[in-house]
């Protein structure tokens, strides 16, 4: 799946969600997290990320490796 990272946070932009074929960000008080069973691997939303905050969980910098678990989390939280 893919994976929010830190960039997102704070971001106002939600041109993700409005490119996502299965609505599968969900959004919190100021970031948006992707639940990782929906995600289909389009990469229909890294284009439109205007912060560049969404990678492949294959190929997450190092130092975002703890988003992995955090977008679960927070997607199943909101
Ligand atoms: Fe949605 Fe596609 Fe982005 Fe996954 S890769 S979050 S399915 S737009």
């Amino acid at each position: 799946p893919y994976v929010v990272t830190e960039p997102c946070i704070n971001c106002k932009y939600t041109d993700c969600v409005e490119v996502c074929p299965v609505d599968c960000f969900y959004e919190g008080p100021n970031f948006l997290a992707i639940q990782p069973e929906e995600c289909i691997d389009c990469n229909a939303c890294v284009p439109v990320c205007p912060v560049e905050a969404i990678y492949p969980d294959d190929e997450l910098p190092q130092e975002y490796a703890h988003y992995i678990q955090w977008n679960e989390y927070l997607a199943n939280q909101w």
